[in-house]
């Protein structure tokens, strides 16, 4: 058996607000030390990613902008959303009805200024590929979600942003691409174990052998009514770390009563 981890980045495995991902250290070793991959499944676009996926020492197969793509390999990539300048276009017409400020509206000052973000981080923020994020002033959310919806689109929360994207975009489906396309690259069955920490890593959540809702930094875990749900007691990376130790360690046990070619 072949344990493979989907995980959410930001509020998850990185500080909601610095970042960090200090106290994921030690279990991000030992993944590697066990062969296991850990993928990362963003909101983050791309290039963001990419910088970040190798800087951790994560897969470098990872999913970008909430399930808009899957990164392969060399600059190629497998598209499931609606590219970008068409979202755009269809984002302004939403503009127009509704007091939204998209990503694509913003100067580099603002952005670095709303995320912490470096410059060059932000710009990389700003590769948009197939998702739209925005902050929105107003309180018709539901009528909004529904204009979204006229236009074959959904609007999905994540820790900082909405994020606008295709109907049938998410993580989950990314994820389930993900085993269908490079599953086979594995000779042994997986088993598959995914953390989040918001509403848009729900759909991930809901399709992985073993799913995990992180607890917020405000020490509250985000409602959430999928069943078989781990909450972790820890907050953000460190309740990362809490989950993975606890998954590597039960399927250790489960190696040693018998289980032939773990990987754990
Ligand atoms: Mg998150």
């Amino acid at each position: 058996m072949t344990l493979i981890i989907f995980t959410d980045l930001d509020g998850t495995l990185l500080d909601r607000d610095t970042y960090s991902w200090e106290p994921a250290r030690t279990a991000l070793k030992c993944c590697r030390q066990s062969r296991v991959p850990v993928v990362a499944v963003t909101s983050k676009t791309l290039a963001e990613t990419r910088v970040l996926s190798e800087k951790i020492g994560l897969d470098p197969h990872f999913i970008f902008e909430n399930g808009g793509g899957i990164y392969l390999e060399e600059e190629k990539y497998l598209g499931l959303g609606i590219p970008y300048d068409t979202l755009r276009h269809d984002f302004l017409i939403l503009a127009a009805r509704f007091p939204l400020r998209g990503m694509g509206d913003m100067r580099i000052s603002e952005l670095v200024e709303i995320t912490g973000l470096t410059e060059v981080e932000a710009l990389q923020a700003k590769e948009r590929l197939f998702s739209e994020p925005f902050l929105y002033a107003g309180d018709e959310l539901a009528e909004l979600e529904a204009a979204a919806a006229g236009q074959g689109l959904q609007i999905v929360r994540g820790g900082r942003f909405y994020h606008l994207m295709a109907e049938k975009q998410s993580k989950g489906n990314a994820v389930r691409q993900w085993v269908q396309q490079l599953g086979e690259s594995f000779d042994r069955p997986l088993f598959t174990a995914a953390l989040g920490d918001s509403p848009n890593d729900f759909s991930m959540l809901a399709v992985v052998d073993h799913p995990f809702l992180v607890k917020h930094k405000n020490g509250q875990s985000e409602s959430c009514s999928l069943e078989r749900i781990t909450r972790t007691r820890d907050v953000g990376p460190a309740g990362w770390s809490e989950a993975v130790m606890q998954l590597l360690d039960n399927l250790s046990d489960a190696c040693r009563s018998g289980e032939e070619n773990c990987h754990v």
